[in-house]
């Protein structure tokens, strides 16, 4: 071997170097990064789909969450959540909705609302789009309690009348099996220490804390005796949540500002809510719904 010939051969191993470790520096940086469709390009999408087929749809609401809390609350806490599962799995996701079925809170200003039939054409005809590209395995994380009526038939009428799959991986879901609830938490729904806790991870920066505080339920004596007899007999709680959580035009007494004085809907005091208990909320959540996509990966096509 010439010395010329040594030179360039090594020349030739440093240049093979500097290529393996910056395409491993730039491996590392792209790892732990959500895949967000809003933020790829057309080729990026394509060259997804070559080797995957799944799709994470997030879906939640732009309704009251008491003072303390953002309007856009269930929107920060399903694509936040979303964005930790895209990041830990690979999956591509794809926000599409900002509101979600939300009428019951539109007695405090600022909840926008769509009719459940509104939100699931517009889920469906996304869906449509996204499959007519080679989307073929649908998740919906859903972070709004109201929305569920509305994911559980998108998800059937994907299921029942396209090529596609679809399934349920957040609020409504059963794979979520923990609750993640303190002994001090009675009735800690909506905005409580539950939500607090989760935005206070998630979205420090928004949250109002010097307002966060206890709300006065003021359910109707309709209500309330329903609640007491349904203590001896718990199957009558299907009949008590009926009442509950809709639209003032029922006349059922069951809208949010009917039944709690500030928009929260707890027992207990929002105060107790803190970072820690939030982020074991949001990685409890994410690990089960890592667990499933990591398993279902291994399905056959
Ligand atoms: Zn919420």
């Amino acid at each position: 071997m010439t010395r010329n010939k040594a030179f360039s051969n090594l020349k030739l191993l440093f240049i093979v170097s500097i290529i393996l470790v910056f395409g491993t520096l730039l491996s590392a940086q792209e790892e732990g990064k959500p895949l967000i469709l809003q933020e790829m390009s057309w080729t990026d999408v394509r060259d997804y789909l070559k080797t995957n087929d799944m799709v994470i749809i997030p879906i939640a609401s732009t309704e009251q969450h008491g003072p303390h809390l953002p309007l856009g609350t269930d929107y920060y806490e399903a694509t936040g959540i979303s964005k930790l599962i895209s990041a830990r799995t690979g999956v591509l996701m794809a926000p599409v909705l900002l509101a979600g079925y939300s009428e019951y809170h539109s007695g405090f200003p600022g909840t926008l609302s769509l009719k459940p039939e509104t939100m699931e054409q517009v889920l469906f005809e996304t869906a449509e789009m996204l499959i007519k590209y080679g989307f073929r395995r649908f998740m919906f994380f859903n972070y709004h309690g109201g929305n569920n009526v509305v994911q559980s038939k998108v998800i059937h009428r994907i299921n029942h009348t396209t090529e596609a799959i679809a399934v349920a991986i957040g609020h409504g879901s059963p794979i979520q099996k923990g609750r993640y609830q303190g002994k001090d938490e009675v009735g800690d729904e909506h905005a409580g220490i539950g939500e607090t806790s989760l935005m206070l991870s998630l979205r420090p920066e928004l949250v109002k804390m010097e307002r966060a505080e206890k709300p006065k339920a003021i359910y109707s004596d309709k209500l309330q005796a329903l609640w007491m007899l349904s203590q001896q007999y718990p199957d009558l709680l299907m009949v008590f949540d009926s009442l509950r959580g809709v639209p003032v035009e029922t006349k059922k007494g069951g809208a949010s500002h009917e039944l709690y004085s500030n928009g929260i809907w707890s027992f207990s005091d929002p105060k107790k809510a803190t970072k820690e208990r939030g982020e074991k909320q949001v990685k409890g959540m994410a690990d089960y719904a890592v667990k499933f996509i990591d398993t279902w990966k291994k399905a056959k096509k």
